[in-house]
């Protein structure tokens, strides 16, 4: 019996195989595509200034306007982006067209974009950097690029080497998702961050698990100490942003304010005094 089924569960278990394959070869060539024809949607989460309470930048979150399947969530085609090296392409596609947008924007409304690790490796990524902010007049100062400790990880003399080349050009660097990863606090000495992003999952158990508090207070209080800016990311309520306003976090970002929308509902989002999403 077991021989038998044996046999049978091989079979499918390689038709399955065969199946899941098949569909990520097909994604990759419809992404490939995508790629070449643009078809990107960058969208804009604003970043609000504790202090002063005002917005002082957008984020950047790119999503692929699929023809048939319709937008699709960054979380569902990075990774795969970043297998095959399309996220070098598409990384600069979105990098040209943030600061294109940002350009358009009032001069103290910064923009910051995310950098894949893969896009921070490629030998490309300062001259594209250079010429996103050439054509698009924008100044330097009002870019950030966030990046994951995973950059940190590999190469430290290479990777240190692309940081300060892009800070000598004026763009500010953030580490974004901070505490996920393989946090060490020595990147924080050997690497020259303009800020540090709290990861969502702190910030969202803030009021719940004392854990998290501990940690926030611990980060901020580190920002602080160190002169890096911290930003909490994934803030959705005002028990929340209490907290951080009291511990001072810098700057806040989360569906509290606003989700990411599109760009021509940004002069929209600067308008209100405190954006909410209505859902
Ligand atoms: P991230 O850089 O950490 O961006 C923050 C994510 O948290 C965004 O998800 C944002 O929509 C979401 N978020 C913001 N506020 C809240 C909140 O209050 N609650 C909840 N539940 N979520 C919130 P999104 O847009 O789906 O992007 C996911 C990730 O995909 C990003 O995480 C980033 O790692 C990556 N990504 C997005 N755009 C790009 C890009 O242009 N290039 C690269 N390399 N990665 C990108
Ligand atoms: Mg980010
Ligand atoms: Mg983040
Ligand atoms: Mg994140």
């Amino acid at each position: 019996r077991a021989k038998a089924d044996g046999r049978g569960t091989y079979r499918f278990f390689e038709t399955g195989m065969d199946a899941r394959a098949q569909a990520r070869r097909l994604l990759e060539m419809d992404l490939r595509a995508a790629v070449q024809r643009n078809e990107f949607a960058v969208y804009y989460q604003p970043i609000r200034d504790v202090a002063r309470d005002v917005v002082v930048a957008f984020e950047a979150l790119v999503r692929w306007k699929h023809p048939e399947r319709g937008l699709i969530s960054p979380v569902n085609f990075i990774p795969l982006a970043e297998e095959t090296g399309l996220v070098v392409a598409l990384g600069e596609q979105v990098l040209q067209v943030a600061c294109a947008e940002a350009a358009t924007w009032p001069d103290d409304i910064g923009v910051a974009v995310n950098l894949s690790p893969v896009q921070f490796k490629s030998p490309n990524l300062v001259a594209s950097v250079v010429d996103a902010l050439a054509l698009s007049g924008l100044d330097a100062r009002r870019l950030e690029l966030e990046i994951t400790e995973s950059v940190l990880l590999q190469n430290s003399e290479a990777t240190l080497t692309t940081l300060h080349e892009l800070r000598a050009l004026g763009v500010r660097i953030s580490l974004d998702d901070f505490g996920t990863g393989y946090s060490s606090l020595s990147y924080l000495r050997s690497f020259p961050f303009d800020k540090i992003k709290i990861d969502r999952s702190f910030v969202q158990e803030l009021s719940t698990r004392e854990d998290s508090m501990a940690i926030v207070r611990a980060v901020t209080g580190l920002g602080r100490s160190l002169g890096i800016a911290t930003t909490a990311e994934g803030v959705e309520n005002d028990a929340q942003l209490e907290l951080l306003r009291r511990e001072g976090c810098t700057q806040v970002q989360g569906y509290l304010f606003s989700q990411p929308r599109p760009a021509s509902e940004v002069t929209n989002m600067l308008e209100r005094p405190r954006f909410r999403a209505s859902a």
